[in-house]
């Protein structure tokens, strides 16, 4: 009889048939709705898999199990006794009789999972993970990985790597959060997880590596910006420091711009031993030019202090010229519309100090607060066109707030999407998308979801063709046995 081997099949949302070991189950990415009542007709969830066995009728299991497994093959959720229901051969499976499932959803956490309108069909399931599907005389798996279909074809795996930096409040303080180093690195690996259980609904993980994480002191008083605030041309004047306990007077002669007044400082620093690194502040908003930065360290790249001389930093009426101060105990002064695309004063001193030059790598930036309350998470992005770029700020709120604000995920989308917008700022309000600036719903309504469209937004702004690719493809390795 011909009819003795049982085989299994995926049917997708469109009523596509495959063979179940060359499909692919994809993570999740909408919220939960109502169970398609008839099982014949496509279900239209572009994400759940119906799993079809086909085989002589009197052998055909009446249930089926399913277990998902991490990428190391271990079981970190399943599904018991799965009911499957009776349905004419589809025309590509040739078999004396056919039974289905309802649509099973891989979901990223018991958010998703434990919904009352899916509990009976949702399974935790793991990017580069798999579903091992059995019953009797059957078993196989279907390996988890990003959408199936998208404008640039089936997204299976990509990898991005972050390097965390923990500010301490102040010198040899404690790690903004976590409590010690060993609390801190934990929150860190949970926090990357978390972030990467979101983002695996585009096929993108930051997991793929080790942990990179470092707990650094506030920088001291290393930044001198010239043409703060307006970025003026001088009218002519001097700029007097001290740095290294030497001093530094520099004259401007009249009508010189930020950025080549900035090049004079470093070059007197320069000629006196120190190491000066210039960077160029696009224009805010509200400002004349751009201003100027200059980053003051020593020969080994520790940042040195800066001192105003007593007799003032300069006399310069319409060129300003600023020294940044890092005080994270009266939080972080974080930028509003106008100096978004510069940042602040303060956030340019500590974010300067922290940027290793790895363009990447995405660093994210753990601040025990921000100045001015309500902010908990920001980003700089390639977008914007400053000199600081691929960089999240999170406070202690955004990662205290966790599950329900995945501050970490939404922030990583602003760089990643390379936009610093929001879905919501069109008046559309959307608040389950991970996107939405202001929903903060605990639920599986809340703001978790991916669409398609920013999938391939990602893989085009930050994947390998982008000029400064963030993500690198992570083909699928063979489950252990
Ligand atoms: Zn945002």
């Amino acid at each position: 009889m011909e009819a003795k081997a049982i085989s299994l099949w995926t049917v997708d949302g469109k009523g596509s048939v495959a063979r179940a070991s060359g499909s692919h189950a994809s993570l999740h990415r909408t919220p939960p709705s109502t169970e398609p009542t008839d099982p014949t007709r496509p279900h239209g969830d572009p994400d759940a898999l119906r799993y079809l066995v086909a085989g002589g009728e009197s052998e055909l299991p009446n249930l089926l199990q399913l277990d998902s497994l991490d990428e190391k093959g271990t079981a970190i959720d399943g599904l018991r006794d799965i009911a499957l229901v009776q349905i004419p051969c589809p025309a590509q499976v040739k078999a004396e009789a056919c039974a289905v499932t309802a649509p099973i959803r891989a979901v990223a956490d018991d958010i998703d999972k434990l919904h009352p309108l899916v509990r009976r069909r949702s399974v935790r399931a793991k990017l580069g993970g798999a579903l091992r599907l059995h019953g009797k005389g059957l078993q196989d798996l279907v390996r988890v990985t990003g959408p199936r279909r998208s404008a640039l074809g089936a997204i299976e795996r990509y990898r991005t790597k972050l390097r965390f930096v923990f500010v301490r409040a102040s010198p040899g303080g404690a790690p903004p959060v976590g409590g010690t180093d060993a609390g801190a690195a934990r929150l860190a690996l949970q926090t990357r997880e978390q972030a990467g259980s979101l983002w695996g609904a585009c096929g993108i993980t930051f997991e793929g590596g080790p942990l990179r994480m470092e707990i650094v002191d506030p920088p001291p008083a290393h930044l001198l910006s010239v043409g703060c605030g307006h970025g003026l041309p001088a009218s002519g004047g001097t700029i007097r420091f001290l740095a290294d306990r030497k001093r530094f007077a520099v004259s401007i002669p009249a009508g010189t711009r930020p950025d080549a007044a900035a090049r004079r400082v470093a070059q007197a620093l320069r000629a006196r031993g120190l190491s000066a690194m210039v960077f160029d502040n696009p224009r805010m908003a509200a400002g004349a030019g751009g201003s100027s930065d200059i980053t003051v360290s020593d020969r080994r790249g520790k940042p040195i202090a800066l001192l105003p001389d007593p007799s003032g930093l300069s006399e310069d009426i319409t060129m300003r010229t600023c020294i940044g101060h890092v005080n994270l105990e009266d939080g972080l002064q974080h930028f509003g519309d106008i100096d978004a695309v510069v940042g602040t004063l303060e956030e340019r001193t500590l974010l300067r100090a922290i940027d290793d030059g790895d363009p990447q790598t995405i660093d994210v930036v753990l601040v025990p607060g921000f100045g001015r309350g309500g902010r908990i998470g920001e980003s700089f992005i390639g977008a914007d066109g400053g000199t600081l770029r691929n960089i999240v700020v999170i406070d202690r709120a955004g990662i205290r707030g966790g599950r329900a604000s995945f501050t970490l995920a939404h922030e990583l989308g602003h760089v990643l999407l390379d936009d610093p917008g929001h879905p919501d700022d069109f008046g559309i309000d959307t608040p389950t998308r991970l996107m939405d600036a202001d929903a903060s719903d605990p639920t599986a309504f809340g703001p978790r979801r991916l669409s398609i469209g920013e999938c391939e937004r990602a893989l085009r702004q930050s994947g390998p063709k982008a000029p400064l690719p963030l993500m690198a493809p992570w083909p699928l390795e063979l489950l252990p046995r």
